[in-house]
């Protein structure tokens, strides 16, 4: 799959890490001058898996040669491929862009973290995020040890919007190596222009990737920010089978860019980083017949999306509801605390926000089933009409309870 695989071949050294031929010419790409210079040549581990060879007898990797007892037709006894052949093309097909411009990974997490491993000098390089906002852009680059700018989104009559003229000169002026757009935004709901996308890449050429992550893509009204790739090679976009697909356990997601920053991505990845049962799972819920029933659910989705958004505006307590794109709904109360508790008192989790910047009084709720909904509904209708009594220290929550999220 890689063309550059018998260079590298030549080149390994005992320890089995190894550096890539230079590039012919020994120019650099715009995309890969955002690469730290470190790592331009770091060929990555050597798995046993990723050698071109070819037998009936495979000895080459410690394998068992029989089946776990319950691993019935032997699908996990061997390495699997670092990616999957079927799984990358049905879902470059999904994306609508070529297998070479998409890296599968262990969700969109992982992507996030290459990204940032990839571009950051630890203790020099920064990103830029625009909080309120999903929370492992910061996780990762505290890791690396990259420097976090904040751009905060701007709250404003039509909803949080993300302020790209500061962003462009927070990036400028800081040096910043990345810029995560989340769009549509979680937990804000609002979605970013491309056409402000697209011109704030521009400016950027050269100095910093613009990575919009699409987790909840598929609820939007507008199409992906794939479209700007072929102009832009300074734009990556993140998609994952985790939200509209349903898929949040298999953990596998992609990062969709310039075909040389994938090839740099797949280095610095674990050897291994989607195992067989994954992968067969996810390839299995992107069938013709799966991708209808999801079809068919995100379209649920939007129209629960706007019932829960008009009722939740209806609410007493319920101070405002933001437009969203996604499948969730950020709504302010006029006591969050209570709202939370009645909530959970109802046997209903919601994300509480508080802790976030500018969000002190919100909540944000995930769009459920229509019956779920109507759970919410009741319970918050309930409490404004004086129906339930309002909890006091103990809340007592459902043995049935979901499991609270952690990350999403
Ligand atoms: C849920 C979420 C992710 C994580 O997706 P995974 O593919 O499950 O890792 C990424 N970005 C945003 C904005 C999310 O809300």
């Amino acid at each position: 799959m890689r063309s550059d695989a018998g260079a590298r071949r030549r080149a390994g050294c005992a320890c089995q890490c190894r550096r890539v031929a230079p590039a012919q010419g020994g120019s650099v790409s715009a995309v890969l001058s955002l690469v730290r210079p470190d790592l331009r040549d770091f060929a990555g581990y050597k798995s046993a898996r990723s050698e071109a060879l070819r037998g009936d007898v495979w000895l080459n990797a410690n394998e068992s040669a029989w089946a776990n007892p319950a691993d019935g037709e032997g699908r996990s006894r061997r390495y699997p491929d670092p990616q999957p052949p079927a799984l990358r093309a049905r879902m470059a097909q999904l994306y609508g862009v070529a297998s070479e411009h998409l890296l599968v990974g262990r969700g969109s997490d992982e992507a996030i973290d290459l990204l940032v491993r990839a571009l950051c000098v630890p203790g020099q390089d920064a990103i830029v995020i625009t909080p309120p906002v999903f929370g492992m852009y910061a996780v990762c680059a505290r890791l690396q040890g990259a420097r976090i700018v904040e751009v905060p989104l701007v709250d404003g009559e039509t909803g949080f919007i993300a302020d790209l003229d500061a962003i462009r000169e927070a990036v400028l002026g800081q040096g910043a190596k990345i810029v995560f757009l989340c769009s549509p935004s979680n937990p804000a709901g609002s979605a970013i222009p491309h056409d402000g996308i697209s011109a704030l890449a521009r400016a950027l050429d050269g100095k910093a990737l613009v990575v919009v992550d699409e987790a909840y893509g598929e609820f939007a009204d507008g199409p992906s920010a794939t479209t700007l790739l072929d102009t832009q090679a300074n734009v990556a976009v993140l998609r994952t089978l985790s939200k509209a697909h349903a898929l949040a356990a298999a953990r596998i997601g992609v990062v969709i860019g310039d075909a040389d920053l994938i090839a740099v991505l797949q280095r610095c990845q674990a050897p291994y980083p989607v195992p067989t049962p994954c992968a067969d799972v996810a390839l299995e819920g992107l069938s013709d017949a799966a991708l209808t029933q999801t079809r068919e659910r995100v379209a649920l989705v939007r129209s629960e999306r706007a019932r829960l958004h008009a009722a939740l505006e209806r609410t007493a307590g319920v101070r405002r509801v933001y437009a969203s794109q996604g499948n969730y709904l950020l709504a302010r109360f006029d006591d969050a605390e209570r709202a939370f508790r009645t909530l959970l008192a109802a046997g209903v989790v919601v994300r509480d926000q508080r802790a976030a910047p500018q969000l002190g009084d919100a909540l944000r709720i995930t769009v459920g089933s229509p019956v779920q909904n109507d759970r919410v509904l009741s319970a918050l209708g309930e409490d404004a009409a004086g129906g339930a009594s309002a909890p006091t220290g103990l809340v007592v929550v459902g043995a049935e309870a979901p499991p609270t999220e952690t990350m999403s």
